[in-house]
């Protein structure tokens, strides 16, 4: 959606925003509550879910006062039901079933999804037909179902607020500027854990090693998707998705110091970046009080000291992940589900030490290898291949052992 279309913001002036967090004990969680906390004035949080961190929810819901929650393992949820941690009065809900309801709760303005992976995709979809503002970080949703998200947003008028922090950056850009006069997109991306790593050692890379990202903290699979330059991939379709564009007016770039989250390319040929320190109070401060903004959690970029940015184009031969990402986006129908799926399969198997760092590319190409793409007609059909494509990828992962 182009900022320029935005809606009026549902919050009556003066009143708090009421915040419901899918994913609030992972990475993103964690920095959206520093933002909550910081902006107790103006923000709320009402819901809160997590995936089996029952205890790490319980603290938060404690701690903020929060008496809707939902844990989606079932033991999980049988052993926090069991526990007394939460508050008096919690409302305890689980599973998929029980996120969705939390994503419509009657008294929630702003749904932020941080969710890793694509279970977070009933609770958005749900989200937007209840008329919430969908603050969402979970990229491999839109990668999965990106047309049928954005179809249920102009249906429902409701609007999607980016939080992954180049989307969020563009989302900045665009504001003011009508889509048409759009060139192109520039994401810009840090290069991993693996940018100065000789290209002959990364047969011998561990996960521990992928872990180390250069710039940002973050959650372990998207960790490991900036190791192979995956996440990058998925930025581009998540970027289709969100502003409209063609696949060709997708682009990245390396930009090693993580200062510049985006630039955006007129027709005219001039640019507009956006910049910030590599944290992501900052999209996320950005998502949950727009259209305000008040003062910042976190200080800015400090320019009494030296500070550069630097800008490299993006080695094809070097990360194969953003060859097929871009091959994928451009292929369009299922194929950037089946992209996506592989992918979750072969990180979790790269991280659970089933599989060498290099098997990664090569599970994603053969499930796109394996697949007769089809423009998909309705959710279900994205959804079975997604279920296709990663039963095949756990079968070529066992084939790594
Ligand atoms: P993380 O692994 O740190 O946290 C994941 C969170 O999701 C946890 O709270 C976990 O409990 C929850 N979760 C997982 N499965 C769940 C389920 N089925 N039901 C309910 N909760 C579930 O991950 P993260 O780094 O915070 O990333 C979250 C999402 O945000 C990912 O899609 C990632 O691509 C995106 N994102 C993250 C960053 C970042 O800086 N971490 C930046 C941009 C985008
Ligand atoms: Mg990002």
């Amino acid at each position: 959606m182009n900022a320029a279309d935005a809606l009026p913001s549902p919050t009556p002036r003066g009143s708090r925003k009421r915040v419901v967090l899918l994913g609030a004990t992972g990475s993103i969680g964690q920095n959206a509550l520093r933002v909550i906390a910081s902006h107790a004035d103006r923000l709320e949080l009402v819901g809160v879910a997590a995936h089996s961190n029952w205890r790490g929810l319980a603290e938060i819901a404690r701690e903020h006062g929060v008496r809707d929650a939902a844990v989606f393992d079932p033991g999980a949820f049988a052993d926090a039901r069991d526990s007394g941690s939460f508050p008096e009065g919690t409302r305890l809900l689980q599973g998929a079933a029980g996120l969705t309801e939390l994503s419509t709760l009657p008294k929630a303005d702003v749904v932020l999804v941080a969710v890793v992976g694509t279970a977070g995709l009933e609770p958005a979809l749900a989200a937007i037909d209840a008329g919430k503002d969908l603050a969402l970080a979970s990229k491999e949703i839109l990668v999965l179902a990106g047309k049928f998200i954005m179809e249920a947003a102009r249906r429902r008028g409701t609007r999607i607020l980016p939080i992954d922090s180049e989307h969020n950056a563009v989302f900045q850009c665009l504001e003011g500027h009508p889509g048409a006069g759009v060139r192109r997109i520039v994401l810009t991306a840090s290069g991993g854990a693996f940018r100065d790593w000789p290209a002959e050692k990364l047969r011998h890379a561990t996960p521990a090693d992928a872990l180390k990202h250069p710039n940002w903290s973050m959650g372990r699979k998207i960790t490991v998707d900036c190791a192979t330059l995956a996440n990058k991939g998925l930025e581009l379709i998540e970027a289709q998705w969100l502003f409209g564009l063609k696949p060709s007016q997708c682009t990245a770039v390396i930009h090693p110091q993580s200062l510049v989250h985006c630039l955006v390319e007129f027709n005219d040929g001039a640019m507009l970046a956006q910049l910030a320190p590599s944290s992501m109070v900052f999209p996320i401060q950005h998502a949950l009080l727009y259209p305000d903004r008040a003062g910042g959690v976190e200080p800015p970029i400090d320019f009494t000291r030296l500070v550069r940015f630097d800008f490299s184009p993006v080695d094809m031969g070097r990360y194969p992940m953003m060859r097929l990402a871009t091959e994928s986006m451009t292929a369009g129908g299922v194929a950037p589900a089946v992209f996506n799926a592989a992918n979750e399969v072969a990180v979790e198997a790269f991280l659970g030490g089933r599989i060498p760092f290099l098997a990664i590319p090569r599970i994603v190409g053969n499930a796109l290898g394996r697949t007769s793409n089809f423009e998909p007609g309705s959710l279900a059909d994205v959804l079975a291949a997604d279920k296709e494509a990663r039963r095949g990828a756990e079968a070529d992962a066992v084939s790594f052992k």
